[in-house]
């Protein structure tokens, strides 16, 4: 199977991630978001390799139950999902964490709780609109909530809609509308909440806002969103490799891959590369994507195919069939590959497919 891409995963860069995680917020609670199969590195290798977070967060129940069943033992919290009554019970049977993030499903937890108790995440929409209540309805349900014998402890959680800009107005109103729903329960003086609003780029760059529980994502991958003016020592957790599968000498002015979109310039070589768009290798990536054979980087020429994609190898030596290829990886970062496929590292992880094996090292 030497042609077949796969990722490998290190598990070992994994726990480094999650100490500097820690060294930054000694004093909060880490809940590990590991969502959509552990941001696609499998979210119970990566949950099992995290023993020391205090807790995991994913999207759907299914995932929650599998983690359960799994013997994953932390906190888990189930994030903003449709869930059925019934569900909502097998949620407190197995100890998994709901988001109360509308009226609707604040009804809901109200109504399973007080025969099946829950603990609760109550999220405010600060701006974002995408999940989580309004201000004045976040403080009475939030309120409410507070007031049910089942609700076995309740978090105020938001959730800002800023990536990059983490200083600017915007995000100065996201958190001065949380900070005044938080306090108004506050000094009511009746509720006892803790507070979780940090994912990554907020951990890294408010530190005041790291609170009781962070929620770290991306940066536990290795992927620090905020480098260029928060540099830290995050190691890739994923390399994605996969093997020349053919290699060829063209001349001048002949093009490569479907629809001519690189045409060479002098006579070139070009190398055949076993990955394609059908194993989550970005088909938007565009021409003079780096790839790494043999350790040296060369361009992507031409579109990415569903199986395969196309190098050119003009100014590396000695490219074979079966050389090793690099697709992303501590040498070069899913970052550079997002930006030249107009996407995000998280896309890219997310988008491995089944047939990308994924290998582990470092395993503790
Ligand atoms: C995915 C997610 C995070 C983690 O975000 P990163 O940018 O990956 O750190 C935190 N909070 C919520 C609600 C999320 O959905």
């Amino acid at each position: 199977m030497l042609n077949t891409a796969s990722a490998l995963i290190d598990l070992a860069a994994l726990r480094h991630n999650l100490d500097i995680v820690r060294a930054l917020c000694p004093h909060s609670r880490i809940l590990a978001m590991i969502k959509a199969d552990g941001y696609g590195h499998g979210a119970l290798p990566v949950a099992r390799a995290l023993a020391r977070a205090d807790g995991f967060a994913v999207a759907r129940l299914q995932e929650a139950r599998e983690l359960r069943e799994a013997g994953i033992s932390q906190r888990l919290l189930l994030l903003g999902t449709l869930l059925e009554p019934e569900e909502l019970e097998q949620c407190s049977a197995h100890d998994i964490d709901v988001t109360a993030y509308d009226e609707a499903s604040v009804e809901a937890i109200v109504g399973c709780a007080a025969r099946h108790p829950l603990r609760v995440w109550v999220k405010l929409d600060c701006g974002m609109h995408r999940l989580g209540l309004e201000p004045v309805a976040w403080i009475r349900c939030a309120r409410r909530l507070a007031a049910v014998r089942g609700v076995k402890e309740l978090i105020h959680m938001t959730h800002f809609s800023t990536t990059r800009d983490m200083t600017g107005l915007v995000m100065r109103q996201q958190i001065e509308r949380f900070t005044s729903c938080h306090e108004a329960l506050r000094c009511e003086g009746a509720v006892e909440a803790a507070v979780s609003v940090a994912n990554s780029a907020v951990l890294i760059a408010r530190p005041e806002l790291r609170a009781a529980w962070v929620r770290p994502g991306i940066m536990l991958f290795g992927d620090n969103p905020l480098a260029a003016a928060h540099p830290l020592p995050l190691r890739a957790v994923m390399t994605l490799r996969s093997r020349v599968i053919a290699v060829r000498s063209i001349g001048t002015g002949e093009s490569v891959g479907y629809d001519g979109c690189w045409t060479s310039q002098r006579p070139s070589r070009i190398a055949t590369v076993g990955i394609g768009y059908g194993d989550g290798y970005p088909r938007h990536a565009a021409n003079g994507t780096p790839v790494r054979i043999n350790g040296r980087e060369a361009p992507l020429a031409g579109r990415v195919s569903m199986d395969s994609l196309t190098v050119d190898v003009t100014d590396l030596d000695h490219v074979a069939t079966g050389d090793e290829v690099t697709l992303w990886g501590a040498e070069l970062p899913a970052a550079t590959i997002a930006e030249y496929a107009r996407t995000a590292s998280y896309e890219l992880f997310t988008g491995l497919t089944a047939r990308v094996a994924r290998e582990y090292i470092g395993a503790a």
